[in-house]
């Protein structure tokens, strides 16, 4: 016989009664699953056509006479390609990361480190338009998946400089708090408004559409940085203000990064 698998809720009913409901959700999660091969499998079979596009776009640009008619187009089309892979990179990141179940969570992270490679990154996104602040608590690590952690770091990061205007500051942080790590961007960018906050880790929510494809977003930063955090018992704070800035923060708990000092 197949297994079926069950949500079972238990609630109380008025003074004296309790509910219990029980709901098949067999079909549910196989669709999910369903979704979740289609997109990683279709994201993989378009790297392959993007980077040949990608490659002869270069080859016709750097043919391209300057200033010629075709010089325009040959950009717009090579930017274009680069959005698509960036995309398709972002898909495949979400579906790695959705479907990462018993990760590994015992690797030794060194803040400091990692914050050396944010730095690069930040800094060729940023191309020194930006006055970006750096602090790293010396000595703090946790445990943890590194690379997980990093791409929630990276994205946070790289939506700070997306959303906020050239010459902006923007400040992050590793410290310690209260036995856990807590890392904080904070920008003083354009902000969000309180009735967005609670969506913006949903796969492909944007608060400004126009604005984010302009920017070279892909709508699922967020959602990867909350699968990462999750793996790692931590979640997403956000605190913004419209026209003055917002703080992507987590935490992570004492438990993981407690026992980093005895390792
Ligand atoms: P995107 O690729 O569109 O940036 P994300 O999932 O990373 O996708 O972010 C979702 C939306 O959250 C963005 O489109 C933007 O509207 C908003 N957002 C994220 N970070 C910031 C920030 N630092 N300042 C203002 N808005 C932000």
């Amino acid at each position: 016989t197949e297994r079926r698998l069950l949500e079972i809720r238990l609630m109380s009913y008025g003074d004296r009664q309790l509910l219990l409901i029980a709901r098949d959700i067999t079909r549910i999660r196989q669709l999910e699953v369903m979704r979740k091969d289609f997109v990683a499998n279709v994201s993989h079979e378009l790297k392959t056509p993007l980077t040949v596009l990608q490659g002869y776009l270069e080859m016709m640009g750097s043919m391209a006479e300057p200033d010629s008619m075709q010089a325009k187009p040959i950009e717009m089309m090579q930017q274009q390609t680069r959005r698509m892979q960036s995309m398709v990179e972002q898909l495949l990141a979400l579906s790695r990361i959705e479907d990462a179940i018993d990760i590994d969570l015992e690797q030794k992270v060194n803040m400091a480190q990692m914050m050396e490679i944010l730095k690069d990154e930040a800094q060729a996104l940023s191309q020194g338009q930006y006055q970006i602040d750096w602090y790293c608590e010396p000595g703090l690590h946790s445990h943890g998946n590194e690379l997980q952690l990093r791409s929630a770091c990276s994205n946070l990061i790289a939506n700070a400089i997306r959303y906020t205007e050239p010459g902006g500051q923007i400040s992050v942080r590793w410290e310690s708090i209260g036995g856990g790590a807590r890392f904080s961007v904070k920008d003083n960018g354009i902000g969000i408004a309180a009735e967005h906050i609670a969506r913006l880790t949903e796969r492909f929510y944007r608060v400004d559409s126009a604005r984010s494809r302009q920017t070279g977003g892909s709508g699922l930063g967020l959602a990867i940085v909350k699968h990462a955090l999750g793996h790692h018992h931590s979640e997403l704070n956000i605190v913004s203000e419209p026209n003055k800035g917002s703080t992507f923060s987590f935490i992570i708990p004492t438990h993981l990064v407690a026992h980093s000092s005895v390792a």
